[in-house]
């Protein structure tokens, strides 16, 4: 093979790394190097944050160290039997790389992912090589996001967490069938421990010992984990249904869903389907519900007899338009469990109205002014000079939402 450039190997190995989602350095430790003793910071003025057509958060050098992969995931475009153009970093590479970039105020951060070489082992011990490198050879006090290998020694993924400011660990799949059957090579079993231990290490470090000293800081900015979707039959309630345990056992910061996108070649063992970018969309939507809008998963999987999410409305407007018997809800009475309910009101909107209605009575007009989106709450909510009359229970008031039918083209 002939001797790649530097550009090359990254024009390759940041195209092969957008299919892995990942987004946001927020909830990481304060790091800042503007006393003069360091390299960058984690946070603060300066930062910009940019986004790819698609919506990922592309402001962190988000790279593979590898596309070159022993296995064989029938989803991965890196898969060993997939004909693509192949291309491999070194430590120093990345490391050269990422404080250049840095420098330049190009990006806040790395996010650095991976094909398996040679071993799990191998392959996280390079990963490792070049967090260590930057953190300690280079002060890099910037963002760190790691993909750990599940497989590779619990060491090393202690070591990455102590690197790192948030590591993640793909569960891969909805279901542990489907990843049998679609990644063979993986194991769900300790794809799980890696993520208990992951947890635990985290928790260990938050305690304080008896001497009064803290240990080191592991993953400040927590853990999260990738799904694909669309690669197997699994429907949103069994997505939603995974993310929600995987939240709850392993203390998740993101679940993050990607959209299985094959690159059409001749060795993918998948069909070569493309699923909206809208399911994704929508999985976020729910996602969020679950975890900031007290919905119940069975509530807002139940309003489709397929256990789908409504492609064409939100997940919460979905909800409303099939329990319009609960609307529309005053907001000068109504629960903050109801109003959270009321498509178009988001969170900082309902704390707005329960701080202003303790004072006096909310109309209307007021309600755009905090933040609500009208055109979606008003045919669900009476306030001060409004009430939405027969619209709540209006046959047509979906159409009003929903997009209108298109004719397909017929070639
Ligand atoms: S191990 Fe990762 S890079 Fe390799 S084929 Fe599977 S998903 Fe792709």
């Amino acid at each position: 093979m002939a001797v790649q450039t530097l550009e090359q190997k990254l024009a390759i190995l940041s195209d092969a790394a957008k299919y892995d989602a990942s987004c946001a350095s927020s909830g990481s430790t304060r790091r800042d190097s503007r006393d003069g003793t360091g390299l960058g910071s984690n946070e603060g003025s300066g930062i910009c944050h940019a986004y790819a057509p698609d919506g990922r958060c592309i402001s962190l050098l988000k790279i593979l160290m590898t596309n070159f992969c022993i296995y064989d995931c029938s989803y991965c475009i890196n898969r060993v039997s997939s004909n693509v153009a192949r291309a491999r970093f070194g430590v120093d590479e990345v490391v050269n790389l990422t404080v250049e970039f840095y420098r330049r105020n190009y990006i806040e951060g790395l996010f650095l992912s991976s094909g398996v070489i040679r071993s799990p082992d191998a392959t996280m011990s390079d990963m490792v090589r070049i967090a260590r490198k930057l953190r300690h050879e280079e002060n890099f006090r910037g963002y760190i996001h790691l993909k750990t290998i599940p497989d590779a020694a619990p060491e090393l993924i202690a070591e990455a967490g102590l690197l790192a400011d948030r590591l993640s660990i793909n569960v891969e799949l909805p279901t542990d069938a489907a990843v049998a059957q679609y990644a063979p090579e993986k194991k769900p079993a300790q794809i799980r421990k890696a993520m208990a231990d992951v947890r635990l290490r985290k928790e260990a470090a938050r305690e304080i010992s008896f001497g009064g000293k803290r240990p080191p800081r592991f993953a400040p900015a927590g853990q999260s984990t990738q799904m694909i979707i669309g690669a197997d039959g699994s429907n949103d309630a069994t997505v939603l249904g995974q993310s929600t345990r995987l939240y709850s056992s392993y203390k998740l910061k993101r679940v993050y869903y990607s959209a299985f996108s094959p690159i059409p070649d001749s060795s993918s063992r998948l069909p070569l389907v493309r699923p909206p970018l809208q399911r994704e969309h929508r999985l976020y939507q729910a996602d969020w519900l679950l975890r900031f809008y007290d919905f119940q998963l069975d509530e807002i999987t139940s309003v489709t007899a397929d256990g789908n999410l409504d492609l064409e409305v939100d997940p919460k407007l979905a909800w409303a338009l099939v329990h319009r018997g609960f609307f529309p809800v005053d907001v000068n009475r109504g629960s903050r469990e109801m109003l959270l309910r009321v498509p178009g009101f988001g969170v900082k909107t309902v704390n707005r109205i329960l701080t202003t209605r303790r004072h006096r009575t909310l109309r209307y007009e007021d309600l755009g002014r905090m933040g609500a989106a009208m055109k979606k709450a008003r045919s669900f909510v009476t306030a001060g000079g409004w009430s939405p009359g027969a619209l709540t229970d209006s046959a047509n008031l979906r159409a009003r939402f929903a997009p209108p039918p298109q004719q397909l083209s017929l070639f």
